[in-house]
């Protein structure tokens, strides 16, 4: 039986007060909900989400990592130095960082293996632009995705990995994909996992994000393969993110 997840992705946004009050509503207004929760905070305020947060039930990560452990990388942030804030989930390869950063689906697998080196649980992100949903390309375009990181991870690796469906075009839009999309999206990726490994493909948790609501959360994490969320704008906001832990 594979745990819930629900994780907030708070993108660039945030501030010290903010997130204090941010951080102090989730954790006054969660209970046993009966799924994990970890908020990704950007890297400058992981120091506060780890004094704020230690000892709590949330847990916390960052938004990206460098594939360098460390050296002359201006700007780039290592897993080792998540690790050293007490970081224990980073997203690889969200589509904002494949979009204007022009992350390739190789690079993201190699920030899956730096994170995995360095005890971070990856969460390693996939999903489909509008244009490729509409011209059939949804399953070839998440396939690729999907490939690069497992061609570089073993089994065992794989297993300490976390995937996140996310389609391009419910990203920020309000328009969420329909439980049946995404559980079709989530079969499709599970059943390339078990070629990989059928005993590992059926513990691997497949989180949704995409306009992920308290209103919608509930359907889409009834789905069998839908282990959690990615939550980006609920995320700002601990009745909604608290909402959607709820849900499950
Ligand atoms: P959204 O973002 O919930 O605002 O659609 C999700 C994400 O980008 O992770």
């Amino acid at each position: 039986m594979r745990r819930k997840l629900v994780i907030g992705n708070w993108k660039m946004n945030g501030s010290r007060a903010g997130n204090t009050a941010l951080l102090s509503g989730i954790v006054a207004g969660l209970n046993d909900f009966g799924a994990d929760c970890a908020v990704c905070v950007p890297a400058p305020y992981l120091a506060q989400a780890q004094t704020e947060l230690e000892g709590t039930a949330v847990a916390w990560g960052a938004q990206d990592v460098s594939i360098h452990a460390s050296g002359a990388y201006t700007g780039e942030v290592s897993a080792a130095m998540l690790l050293d804030f007490g970081a224990q989930y980073v997203l690889c390869g969200h589509s904002e960082r494949r979009a204007y950063h022009g992350e390739s689906s190789e690079l993201v697998a190699q920030k899956v293996v730096a994170a995995l080196a360095a005890g971070l649980t990856p969460v390693a992100c996939f999903g489909e632009t509008l244009a490729q949903r509409e011209a059939g390309e949804t399953e070839a375009v998440i396939c690729g995705q999907l490939q690069a990181v497992l061609d570089v991870l073993t089994p065992e690796q794989v297993a300490k990995v976390v995937l996140a469906y996310e389609p391009v075009w419910a990203i920020g839009t309000g328009k969420t994909a329909t439980p049946q999309i995404a559980q079709a999206a989530h079969q499709f990726l599970r059943a390339r996992l078990a070629q990989k490994n059928a005993a590992v493909a059926q513990n691997v948790q497949i989180l949704y994000g995409g306009s992920m609501k308290p209103e919608n959360a509930k359907e889409l994490m009834a789905q069998p393969d839908i282990d959690g969320g990615l939550i980006g704008g609920a995320a700002l906001n601990p009745t909604d993110f608290l909402g959607i832990i709820q849900a499950v």
